[in-house]
């Protein structure tokens, strides 16, 4: 089914789904793009559309090759798009729900792209603020990157400063996806470069782990965690990356690595991370299926109303196109999983608990419970033995003359012949 956009553009089918709007698979007249259509309540908000149309020449004008770009915004009756650079590929999310954690060279690699896309944003000014593994495309038709990891690219730049604005915004709610929002954020401050630092040193400690520092849960307890909580160390994380996470994830902002410090940081520990297998982590378990365990759901995109978030995502464009490129794969929920040594120190401690007092007096109350069993059978053996006896010894004597007798009930003397 092909619709319109604007004179220029034609769109043919969906490629994937997110919190904005819908990407579309489309023709312009430079050959194939992306289109992002945003959603209808978006679109018809006039404050909203004067907006991207006061930041088209920004959204439009970051150039570089980590970056999805921006080529035009189409503002027609009640459509407003976004048309970009087509990615042939998939996701960071996607790709981590196939295949799970990354080797620690592919995911330095990947996160050292995205670095230098976002270097390039900061330096003139843009904060993309929601950076994130959905937001990672990786472009598997470019040639492979060191290694032979995938190229990755950046998209949505921005998108979330002008959907989040003040207007649109209520006092109470924060924008943004909770595994991935800085403690100053969540403090109230005006989020600046160093935010999208700690959202990408999350994704990289994702990639390596299979899950993120902060998340699960409630959202309430995601962000408590981002501002007093310290990292929990992941074992078997190369030293050189885990130094390089724990400098971006500092609660203060300014101590944070900077763009292109990251990229190079990165770079400089692709040599050592050469040949490392991914880390070893608990099965990773399925999308819809996920039950959460007791107070542990994570899921994205906030939502204050209900202090619940869920994630939705969808497809980069595929290579071979998907049977049904329209069904919507909008559930998906991750949890945190406790490391190893968490799970060792649970074992350790059921097993005390298993050793110790309230077993011992668990055996010592059902010990009393038998002998207290073992009186009263006794006791019915001897009352019954007892009363046997005393039957048995009445029932021999014989019948006695006397009055005694017939006063204590027994049978009655026969009477001498009358007088
Ligand atoms: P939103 O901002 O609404 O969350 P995204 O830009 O993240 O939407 O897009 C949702 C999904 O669409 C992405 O996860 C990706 O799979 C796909 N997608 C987005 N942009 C492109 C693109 N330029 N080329 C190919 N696929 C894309
Ligand atoms: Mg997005």
């Amino acid at each position: 089914m092909a619709r319109k956009i604007g004179s220029r553009y034609t769109v043919h089918q969906v490629i994937g789904r997110g919190s904005a709007g819908t990407v579309w698979l489309g023709e312009g007249p430079d050959g194939p793009v992306a289109v992002k259509l945003l959603r209808e309540d978006l679109a018809s908000d006039q404050v909203l559309v004067g907006r991207f149309v006061q930041e088209r020449a920004a959204l439009t004008s970051l150039d570089h090759p980590r970056v999805v770009g921006v080529h035009d915004m189409v503002v027609d009756g009640s459509d407003l798009a976004l048309v970009m650079d087509l990615v042939q590929g998939t996701d960071l999310r996607t790709r981590l729900e196939r295949e799970g954690v990354l080797p620690p060279l592919a995911a330095a690699s990947v996160i050292a792209d995205v670095a230098d896309g976002l270097a390039a944003a900061h330096a003139a000014g843009i904060v993309h603020r929601d950076v994130k593994p959905e937001n990672v495309l990786l472009d598997l038709a470019a040639p492979p990157g060191p290694g032979g990891a995938p190229r990755a690219k950046l998209t949505d730049f921005g998108i979330a400063r002008l959907v989040d604005a003040p207007r649109r915004t209520r006092a109470t709610r924060i924008i943004g996806t909770p595994d991935y929002l800085a403690p100053e954020i969540i403090e109230g401050l005006e989020p600046r470069a160093a935010v999208d630092i700690y959202a990408l040193a999350t994704v990289l400690y994702e990639l390596l782990a299979g899950f993120t520092p902060f998340g699960g849960g409630h959202t309430g307890a995601v962000l408590r965690r981002h501002v007093t909580e310290s990292v929990p160390p992941v074992p078997g994380m190369p030293d050189g990356l885990w130094r390089i996470i724990s400098e971006c994830l500092a609660k203060a902002p300014a101590s944070r690595l900077r763009a292109a410090e990251l990229a190079s940081r990165l770079r400089e520990q692709l040599p050592v991370l050469a040949g490392l297998p991914p880390l070893a982590v608990p099965a990773q378990r399925g999308p819809v299926e996920d039950v959460p365990t007791p107070g542990e759901a994570v899921y994205a995109e906030v939502d204050a109303g209900t202090g619940t978030h869920r994630r939705r995502r969808g497809p980069a464009v595929p290579l071979v196109p998907a049977p049904s490129p329209d069904s919507t794969r909008d559930t998906h929920t991750s949890l945190r999983r406790p490391s190893p040594q968490e799970l060792a120190s649970y074992a350790a401690e059921s097993r005390a608990q298993r050793s110790a007092a309230p077993v011992t007096s668990h055996r010592r109350r059902r010990l009393v419970r038998r002998r207290r069993m073992l009186a009263v059978l006794i006791a019915t053996v001897l009352l019954l033995a007892g009363a046997a006896a005393a039957y048995s010894a009445f029932a021999a004597e014989p019948p006695a003359a006397g009055p005694a007798h017939a006063a204590a009930g027994g049978p009655a003397a026969p009477l001498g012949p009358p007088v």
